[in-house]
C-alpha cells in the first residue's frame, strides 16, 4: 500500500477521503456514511472536512461515521478565512472538535488566505498545539510565493502541508509548487484528484490506460495524484462502490509508458501557472 509522512514522521496511506458536498442531501445519509466506513475498513483512514462544508453539517456526519474507531483514523479539518484570527482559530476549531464529537483533530489547516495576517492564525495553531487539540497544521490554496511567505514568518516552518488542487487536467503545480515542497520535505495534498467525476473521467487517454490495467479511469487518475510518493490524495466518494474503487488504487502502479502517455493526453506545464482554485 502506498503512504505518505508528514515532518513528524506520522505515515498514513496515501489516499484519504474529502466529504465536500456530503451531507448536503445529495445522496442519502447513511448510504454517505458507509462508503466513509467502507472506506475506512479498506484503508482510507485519512478523512477531510471543514467547517465550512455543509455549514459544518459535513464535520456532524464525519463525527457520526468516525464514532467507535476514531483512534484508527487521521481526522483533517480546515479553519475558514474569515475566522482566522488568534482567538478565532482556537473558537473555529473547538465548535469543529464538538461537531466532530472528538478531542482533537490531526491535521488543522487554513482553508485559503484572507484577511487575517499570517502571524495570528499561527498564533492559534500554536496555542491549539499546545493543547493537545490538534496534532500538525498546515494551509490549503497557497501558491509557492504564498508558501515563501508563509516560511518568513515565526513559526511558519512548522508548516505540515499545503492542500491544492491536482489532477491530470490541474497540473500547473507541477512547475514549480510540488518541487518546492518535496525539496521542503512538505507532503502535498491534491484536491479534486478524479476532477470532481466530471469529464476527466471519460477522456481517451485515462481510459486506455485504464483498460490496460483492468482499472476504472478514477483510479489511473488517483494512482497518478499519489504517483511522487510525497502526495496524498483525498477524492470524495458518497457511493460505498465508488469508496471502495478508490481504497484499490493504494495497490495500483502506474509504468513509465503509462506515465509517458499521461504526458501525452495531459501535457505537463512548461512554465510557472498560477495555482488554480474551486
Ligand atoms: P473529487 O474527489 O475529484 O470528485 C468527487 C466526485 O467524484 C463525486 O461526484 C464522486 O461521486 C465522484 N467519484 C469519486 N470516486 C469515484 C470513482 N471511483 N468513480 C467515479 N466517480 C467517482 O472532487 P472534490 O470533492 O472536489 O475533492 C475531493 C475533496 O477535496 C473534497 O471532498 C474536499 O474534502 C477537498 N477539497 C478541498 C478544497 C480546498 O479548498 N481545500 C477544495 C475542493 C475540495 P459520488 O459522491 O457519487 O461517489
Amino acid at each position: 500500500m502506498r503512504t505518505i509522512s508528514f515532518p513528524n514522521g506520522r505515515t498514513v496511506p496515501a489516499i484519504g477521503q474529502g466529504t465536500w458536498m456530503m451531507a448536503e442531501g445529495r445522496a442519502d445519509r447513511g448510504t454517505e456514511i458507509r462508503a466513509l466506513r467502507i472506506g475506512f475498513d479498506d484503508g482510507l483512514t485519512v478523512v477531510d472536512t471543514a467547517e465550512i462544508y455543509g455549514d459544518g453539517a459535513s464535520e456532524e456526519l464525519v463525527g457520526e461515521a468516525i464514532a467507535g474507531r476514531r483512534d484508527d483514523l487521521f481526522l483533517v479539518s480546515k479553519v475558514a478565512p474569515s475566522h482566522a484570527s488568534e482567538a478565532g482559530t482556537i473558537r473555529a476549531l473547538e465548535d469543529s472538535l464538538r461537531r466532530l464529537r472528538t478531542d482533537r483533530v490531526d491535521l488543522y489547516l487554513l482553508h485559503w488566505r484572507g484577511g487575517h495576517p499570517l502571524e495570528a492564525t499561527l498564533r492559534g495553531f500554536e496555542r491549539l498545539q499546545k493543547d493537545g487539540k490538534i496534532g500538525l497544521w498546515g494551509v490549503s490554496n497557497f501558491d509557492t510565493d504564498d508558501m515563501e511567505e508563509l516560511m518568513s514568518v515565526a513559526g511558519g516552518r512548522a508548516c505540515a502541508t499545503n492542500q491544492i488542487l491536482y489532477n491530470p487536467e490541474e497540473r500547473g503545480a507541477e512547475f514549480d509548487l510540488l518541487p518546492w515542497m518535496r525539496e521542503k520535505g512538505m507532503p502535498a495534498m491534491a484536491y479534486s484528484p478524479v476532477g470532481q467525476g466530471g469529464k476527466l473521467l471519460s477522456r481517451s487517454g485515462l481510459r486506455r490506460i485504464a483498460e490496460r490495467h483492468g482499472a476504472t479511469p478514477a483510479q489511473v487518475a488517483l494512482a497518478f495524484a499519489i504517483r511522487d510518493g510525497n502526495t496524498l490524495a483525498i477524492p470524495k466518494a458518497g457511493d460505498p462502490a465508488h469508496a471502495a474503487e478508490n481504497a484499490a488504487a493504494l495497490r495500483l502502479e502506474l509504468s513509465p509508458a503509462d506515465l509517458a502517455e499521461m504526458d501525452e493526453a495531459f501535457a505537463p506545464p512548461s512554465h510557472k501557472v498560477p495555482l488554480a482554485i474551486i
